[in-house]
């Protein structure tokens, strides 16, 4: 296992032909800096000890993993499910929040910059800031601040600024662009904190390796609970840090399926779905290689989800490598898949899931019904709070 990890990324950032770092000179030298600090600060015994700290006594953490008996007694399987929704502010991404400000503070920076989509990140990342008494700004597209509206109060109760982003299809794409050009004007005293495993270098290494801890606890976890490993492991993927956080406990399983669950949104017809490593072709954005949904002149291409954390028209490098290895299967979910799921999950366990986890909760319950005997492990990534009032809203009751 940690041979996989010392060989990939490569010195240079890349997951085979995947990742690296597409930016302006200026901005390398910033990119390298944050590199070697992370280097150095992140293998020191003094954060290793405050990150576990802050772990547990403030996230929340280790969240269990839960035995979904009424759901697997319906679809067959056993369906167990990782329980991040229970990590403070109701999300994985605290994870890697905390991580990020962790390392801004040992750096010395004042601020942290960012984007976000479902809002989840920026209400992470605006805790994360609130905890270390850190600066913090965040950009986010006008139809999701729409959309998400209780995740902006959220932000701005714990002292962040919102940034509303108002060009193009205004949501995550735009969101990642407008605060890739605050953090340019500012690399001094901000760092830039990305919401999942993406840009460019060293981002798509750190956010991994701060959320590790998923695939750690919950490997540990189910095996103390069923004596084996799971048969098969099952995560959404937008940028895919959550996946990537699960997934990275079991990539030594061969006996184990890892699955990725993109969304389908609406169709497969191009600008209603968000369906990357199905539809993409290689391509660069935000600074990194990756499969990529592209127009006919090689621009990222618009997308569409149900859940905002979801509609990104990139993927993370690992994944893009993992997909051409086929080591990770990706499939995908529908809009309207993902909302039965939403709906089961809270009748039949009182869990309310996440738009985006319910994608992946969606596909257990495919999986669960063509392999009846075995054993599926899923990554609930967040709660639903957030996504109650749009879906009553939008599309009723089920
Ligand atoms: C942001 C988000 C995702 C998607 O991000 P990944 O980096 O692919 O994990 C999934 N689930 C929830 C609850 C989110 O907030």
């Amino acid at each position: 296992m940690s041979d996989y990890f010392k060989a990939f990324p490569d010195n240079k950032g890349l997951y085979g032909e995947f990742g690296g770092s597409y930016i302006p000179p200026e901005l390398q030298k910033e990119m390298d800096k944050i590199t070697d600090a992370y280097y150095s600060i992140s293998k020191s015994h003094q954060f290793i000890s405050e990150l576990r700290n802050i772990r547990k006594h403030f996230q929340g953490r280790p969240t269990p993993v839960y035995f979904a008996k009424r759901l697997s007694d319906e679809y067959g399987g056993r369906i167990y499910l990782k329980r991040e929704d229970l990590n403070h502010t109701g999300a994985h991404k605290l994870n890697h929040c905390m991580g990020e400000a962790l390392l801004a503070n040992y750096m010395g920076k004042k601020k942290l910059i960012a984007e976000t989509g479902a809002g989840q990140h920026g209400v992470a990342l605006a805790t994360a800031a609130a905890y270390f008494g850190l600066e913090c700004e965040i950009h986010m597209g006008e139809v999701d601040i729409v959309k998400e509206h209780p995740n902006v109060v959220r932000m701005q109760i714990l002292g962040a600024k919102v940034v509303p982003v108002s060009h193009g299809l205004r949501t995550l794409k735009e969101a990642v662009d407008s605060a890739f050009q605050a953090y340019l004007k500012d690399p001094i005293t901000a760092l830039y904190c990305i919401g999942s495993v993406v840009g460019p270098h060293p981002f798509p290494m750190m956010v991994r390796d701060f959320q590790r801890v998923v695939g750690v606890e919950a490997r540990e976890q189910f095996y103390e609970m069923t004596g084996e490993m799971p048969d098969n492991v099952v995560a959404c993927v937008g940028g895919g840090s959550n996946a990537m956080g699960i997934f990275s406990a079991f990539l030594d399983e061969s006996d184990c399926t890892l699955y990725g669950v993109e969304p389908l949104g609406l169709s497969a017809k191009k600008g209603e779905h968000a369906a990357t490593l199905t539809y993409g072709k290689p391509g660069v954005i935000h600074g990194f290689r990756c499969y990529l949904l592209q127009d006919e002149n090689g621009e990222p291409a618009p997308v569409y989800s149900i859940a905002s954390g979801l509609d990104y028209p990139g993927v993370g490098p690992e994944h893009s490598m993992f997909r051409d290895q086929k080591r990770v299967e990706y499939v995908s979910i529908s809009d309207d898949e993902c909302l039965d799921a939403f709906f089961a999950l809270s009748k039949k366990e009182g869990i309310i899931p996440a738009l985006e986890s319910a994608h992946a909760v969606a596909f257990a319950f495919k999986l669960a019904q063509e392999k009846l005997r075995q054993s599926i492990l899923v990554n609930l990534s967040g709660r639903g709070d957030k996504d109650i009032d749009f879906v009553v809203e939008k599309y009723g009751l089920r």
